[in-house]
Order: structure tokens, then sequence, then C-alpha cells
């Protein structure tokens, strides 16, 4: 029998259920740690959270902080006695820093589920086992570089295949004489080479599963992205139907074979021939789901914060026919005073002192009552 840090007795501690009251730990300290803090502070749960770096935007709203390192085994130690839980908000965390912790606690999402995510390739290799297609892709090593040209073609892009966001760890390969400059800008690191796609439009599926594999995911949202960086969140998507619940299925499925529990994210791209081909899986809570907060019955933050607990997930229910996250990047936050002062748009500011470009600073929700509303 395991006994919980909430005092509870279990026979079987990866179904406990926790109580309000039970403490959970989140790696990571940014912004969304920030709002799973804030979601679970609303369902009774006291945070804890464990980051490398001073000054982040989740402490203010945390009951918690440890300032350590992810490979500090005498601080992860002590972080995972404290809790009940550990979860994540950052997809980077080593995978062993889990597995470190998953002696001492619950870790929700598991290393396995967070290492695949975390690798290009394994998670396109992943996708494919399951039946979900992905662009053309080769593995990519100082060796390989030419015949992973040959096959996938070009145009073409090669991205590192752990680490990269936002655009970063990417180069686009226009023909094949661009190849090994681009390996050389990504400090030929180990690289995916991944095909061209001209999509129509980029979407992404928030999900949640449960400890018992149930799962529930939020309506299908269309992104627009600037420099590489989400700018906008709309949602629903507008794509058939059809296409709609098949996204929904195949993130059913990812979910399936990563074993999840929590909030994940998968983005996919839909070419113009309206085929849908998957991107990549965020092992966490996402920013294209921030529009839940208003715009559902259930956030993605209370959702992940709810699996996490063992508890049932809520109510994905969309609460607007249409609705529409901005983010505010860098030097957007000066447009602020004129957010405050219209109505009808839902501020959420993320508590970070300098507005430095490509800077998420914080992101604003509409809902529209007319889904062709400007
Ligand atoms: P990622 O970090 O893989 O999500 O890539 C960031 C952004 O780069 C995506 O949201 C797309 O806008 C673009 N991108 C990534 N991979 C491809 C691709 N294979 N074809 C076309 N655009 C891509």
């Amino acid at each position: 029998m395991a006994r919980g840090t909430d005092g509870r007795r279990c026979r079987d501690p990866q179904h406990v259920m926790l109580a309000p009251g039970a403490w959970i730990g989140i790696l990571g300290g940014g912004q969304l740690g920030r709002m799973l803090a804030m979601a679970a502070a609303e369902l009774g749960f006291r945070i804890h959270i464990y980051a490398p770096e001073p000054d982040q935007p989740a402490f203010s709203v945390a009951e918690r902080h440890t300032i350590a390192a992810y490979d500090d085994i005498a601080q992860l130690e002590v972080f995972a006695r404290s809790v009940a839980v550990v979860t994540i908000e950052f997809e980077n965390v080593p995978a062993l820093a889990l597995e470190q912790l998953a002696r001492f606690t619950l870790v929700r999402p598991s290393a396995t589920a967070l290492a695949t995510a975390q690798d290009r390739i394994l998670e396109k290799t992943m996708a494919r086992s399951v039946g979900v297609d992905t662009p053309a892709f080769a593995e990519v090593t100082a060796e390989t570089l030419q015949s992973a040209v040959q096959r996938v073609g070009t145009p073409s892009v090669l991205k590192t295949r752990r680490f990269g966001y936002d655009g970063k760890g990417q180069a686009k390969i226009r023909q094949p004489a661009d190849a090994v400059a681009a390996f050389d800008s990504l400090k030929q690191q180990p690289c995916i080479l991944e095909a061209f796609i001209s999509f129509e439009r980029e979407v992404s599926v928030v999900a949640s599963r449960g400890v018992d594999g149930s799962f529930t995911a939020f309506d299908v949202i269309e992104n627009e992205h600037q420099n590489h960086i989400l700018a906008t969140s709309t949602v629903p998507a507008r794509i058939p139907d059809h296409l709609a619940d098949e996204a929904i299925e195949a993130t059913r499925r990812i979910g399936d074979a990563l074993a999840y529990t929590g909030v994940f994210a998968v983005e996919y791209f839909v070419t113009g021939a309206g085929k849908l081909l998957f991107n990549e899986v965020a092992p966490r809570v996402h920013n294209s789901g921030h529009w839940t907060i208003e715009g559902a019955e259930s956030s993605q933050f209370h959702q992940h914060i709810r699996a996490v607990a063992g508890w049932p997930a809520g109510s994905t229910q969309r609460r607007a026919p249409r609705v529409v996250m901005t983010n505010l990047i860098g030097d957007d936050v000066l447009s602020v005073p004129d957010i405050v002062a219209s109505k009808g748009k839902s501020l959420h500011l993320y508590g970070k002192a300098e507005a430095r470009a490509g800077r998420k600073m914080g992101h604003v929700t509409q809902l529209f009552r007319d889904a062709d509303q400007p």
C-alpha cells in the first residue's frame, strides 16, 4: 500500500485521486506554469514550482518554489518528496529528471512520453506507427546529409532533432547545394530533414488523457504564425468536419501510443489537397489552447490539473460560435491601455518585466457571438 502526500492510503498509486489540498509540483516556471498554478489554486491544490532560473512568471502565483538545476539529484529528491505528483510546463526538461523524480513520487506525463515528444524523429516515427501521416522525412548526420537530401528532395526544412522552438533550430533548403551551409548553420547537430509543405493552414488539437486512458479534446484550432511565433489562434478552424474528426482521432491515437497522462497538443498541416499531416506533439499545455480559459467550459489548464490529479476531465464545450486568441509579443504590450479600455477583450499578462523582441508577454481572448464577425 502506498501513502500519498495527501495522507490517504491507496492500493494502486498510479490511480490515486488526489484530494483538494494536495501538493502538485511543476517543472518549469514560465507563463504555462503560471496559468497551471492559477487553475490548480481554483481546484484547491497547492503548487510547488521547480525551475533553474530566478524571477520566473509562475513564482508569484505559487505557494512554493525551488530554484535548482534539472540535474541536481539531491534537490530533485527533496522536491519530489514535497508533492503528490509532478508535472511539466516546459518540454525541454531532461527526461532523466523525470526518471529520477519517479523514484519518489508520481510523474505525469511519464519520462518515456516526454523523451518521444522531445525528438522529432521519434515523434514522427510514432505518429506513422499509428497510421498518422507526416511530411516525408529522413534522419541527418554528417554521414547521411547528402543521401537524406536525395531521398526527401527540395525544397525541404532541416531541423535539429531536439530543443527547437518558435522556428529556432531550423534552416530551409531550397536546392541541394544549400544543404551543407544549412547543416553548418545548425552546428552539425543531429537533425531531421523534412519535405517543405506548402500548407493551406496550420491547425492544432489540444487534448487531455486521463490516468484511465479516457480522452477528451477541444475543438480543432487554426493557428497563424508571424516570424515563426504563434500570433493568433481561432476556433473553430476553417476545415471540413471530416478533417476535424480525423485530426481529433489522430490525436487520440497519438495520446494512446504515448500512454500519455495530462494535456498535450498536436500540430498538423492541412494541405491544399485537404490532407492532414502531423507536424509535432507538445507534451504540455499549449499556447494555441489559451482561448479555452474564457472560451470553453473547462480550460486546458483545469483539464491538465484534473488529469494529473487523477480526476475526471471537465467539459470541453465551446462557449461561443467563434473564439480568437491573440498573443502579445514584445512591444505589443504597448497596446495594453487600449485593450483595457475596450469591452469584450480578456487580457492576460504574464508578469514579465522586460518586453524583449519575440518574447511572449501576454495574450488577449475575444468571444464572438457570430461566427463570421470580423
Ligand atoms: P515547428 O517548430 O516544427 O513547429 O516549426 C515551426 C513553424 O515552421 C511551423 O509552425 C510551420 O509554420 C513552419 N514549418 C515547420 N515545418 C515545416 C515544413 N515541413 N514545411 C513547411 N513549413 C514548416
